[in-house]
């Protein structure tokens, strides 16, 4: 295998990447897909068993509708066409995690077709085509862990067999690995408006397999692709895309042609090794599931079902703007998730400012979200309060700088803006006699700059102000500052 970063960018530019996705994502559902058994994450092995998610003999599933009705919901949102009959299908395939020797899946009767989602991309808008959106089950899971005298081990948990999932199989119409985190990413925020997954990776509710091929700019036809699989994080899909990329063009500059096989990507190592090739590719002997009837979709349903869908990211953001005036950017950032939309529709309205609350919340509460970490519903200072701190700012109650003081009190003060202000004597200084006394302060604090400025150096006042400034704890009124030193120079002067 060629390293990677071996394709120079010369032999980039003569080349185009196709990239496919296949996402996995776990339906939000109480219980299992064919049996009532707990989907609940995190409980202790094989606890959360039946004979049906066992696979024992002599077992008949019985389909969740709930995991139906959030399929459905998920094919309405990204506008694919719901079939009103879909057919369940046995995948056969052997491996320690499926009990039975098959997986329940759909194959060539899926639920939904079609549709897309829409990312922004360097070159602006695009819509990614959706080829299906089935239904299925989910395996267990293999644990190697270490056994006696570091003899590694095979365990498996099938707690999780049987939950639901869908699959979400994108046409191949991304084109770089940074198109694929943009697609991933809004893919994620439209199942959790939806309110069907909880788009957790670490947990394994969303994961993903990217398809990857090149081909020679102009050329109409696919090249040979390779499927990665083991990403774990939308920046592990996006680096291990860029770099299968590059395998793949160093490996065709180089006289060689690329062989259809599954990788592993390895995060520790950055790269991606041979899993399987296409020779040892499964036969999957795909035939209907004799133990469940075809999906029949009543249309009334159906339609009220699009009817109660909740409002999508991308309506959200439209609707911001509309009514807030704010960039599209900001309604961008201020809709990453429902509950921080919301938080700011809170904050906008009780300020007043909704250009300023933008501002406040895209910068100093996402800033400290990002140290950390959390969602909004847990930031400690409440949309009500910020608010009340924003109107302060916009109000020249007190200045930017300190607001920035009073947030910082905040996160940790539970009071309002503007007890905190009586209580840490924050209250802006923009009294003419006091801030004239402020200046004759400073200025027989700094007889040197102070004889320099009256000698004719201009630039030197820049200086004075900002010592009245810090002396003041940037309490005091800037342009009332400024024109309190000159009046006292000028008085003095004269
Ligand atoms: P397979 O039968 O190997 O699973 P599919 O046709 O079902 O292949 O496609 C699986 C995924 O691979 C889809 O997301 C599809 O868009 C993508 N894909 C198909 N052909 C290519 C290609 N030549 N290069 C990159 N991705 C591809
Ligand atoms: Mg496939
Ligand atoms: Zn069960």
């Amino acid at each position: 295998m060629t390293k990677s970063g071996a394709a120079g960018n010369a032999a980039r530019d003569r080349y185009e990447a196709v990239i496919g996705l296949e996402v996995h994502a776990q339906l939000k559902t109480k219980t299992k897909i064919f049996c009532a058994c707990s989907t609940s994450f995190g409980a202790s092995a094989n606890t959360q068993v039946c004979p049906l998610c066992l696979g024992l003999p002599g077992v008949l599933p019985v389909l969740n509708g709930r995991a139906v009705e959030f399929a459905v919901m998920t094919g309405l949102a990204v506008g694919a066409t719901i079939h009103p009959r879909s057919v369940f299908a046995r995948k056969n395939y052997f491996y320690p995690d499926l009990p039975k020797g098959y997986q329940i899946s759909q194959y060539d009767r899926p639920l939904c077709e079609g549709g897309g989602v829409a990312i922004r991309t360097a070159e602006g808008p695009k819509v990614i085509g959706l080829v299906r959106i089935h239904l299925e089950e989910d395996a267990g899971k293999s644990l190697h862990p270490e056994g006696r005298e570091g003899v590694s081990t095979t365990r498996v948990d099938l707690n999780r067999a049987g939950v639901p999932l869908i699959e979400i199989v994108s046409e191949p119409e991304l084109r770089t690995g940074e198109e694929a985190y943009q697609y991933l990413t809004k893919l994620k925020q439209i199942l959790i408006y939806l309110d069907v997954c909880d788009g957790n990776m670490e947990e394994g509710s969303l994961r993903c397999d990217a398809n990857v091929s090149v081909r020679p700019r102009g050329q109409a036809e696919f090249g040979t692709k390779t499927e990665i699989k083991n990403l774990n994080s939308f920046r592990y899909v996006e680096k291990a895309i860029a770099y299968e990329i590059d395998r793949q063009i160093a490996l065709l500059e180089s006289g060689g042609r690329v062989v259809q096989e599954t990788l592993l990507w390895d995060s520790a190592r950055g790269v991606a090794e041979t899993m399987r090739s296409k020779e040892e590719a499964h036969d999957y002997r795909y035939f209907p599931e004799p133990d469940l009837l075809p999906l029949d979709l009543d249309a009334a349903w159906i339609e009220r079902l699009r009817a109660s869908l909740p409002e999508l990211p991308d309506a959200l953001r439209a609707r911001l703007v509309r009514a807030h005036g704010i960039p599209d950017y900001d309604a961008e950032v201020l809709t990453e998730t429902r509950a921080l939309a919301a938080y700011y529709e809170e904050t906008a309205a009780r300020s007043g400012h909704p250009k300023l609350a933008s501002n406040w919340i895209m910068t100093e509460v996402n800033a400290v979200r990002n140290k950390i970490g959390g969602s909004i519903e847990t930031f400690p200072i409440r949309a009500d309060r910020l608010g009340d701190l924003v109107g302060m700012v916009a109000a020249g109650r007190v200045s930017g700088k300190i607001g920035k003081q009073l947030f910082e009190k905040m996160l940790t003060d539970p009071e309002g803006p503007e007890a905190l202000v009586q209580k840490h004597g924050l209250l802006p200084i923009d009294d003419d006699a006091a801030l004239r006394a402020l200046a004759r302060e400073v200025l027989a604090a700094n007889p040197g700059p102070t004889a320099e400025f009256r000698a004719g150096k201009e630039k030197t006042f820049a200086y004075l102000v900002g010592q009245a400034m810090k002396q003041s704890r940037g309490r005091a009124h800037p342009e009332k500052l400024q024109a309190a030193l000159r009046a006292v120079l000028a008085e003095e002067s004269s």
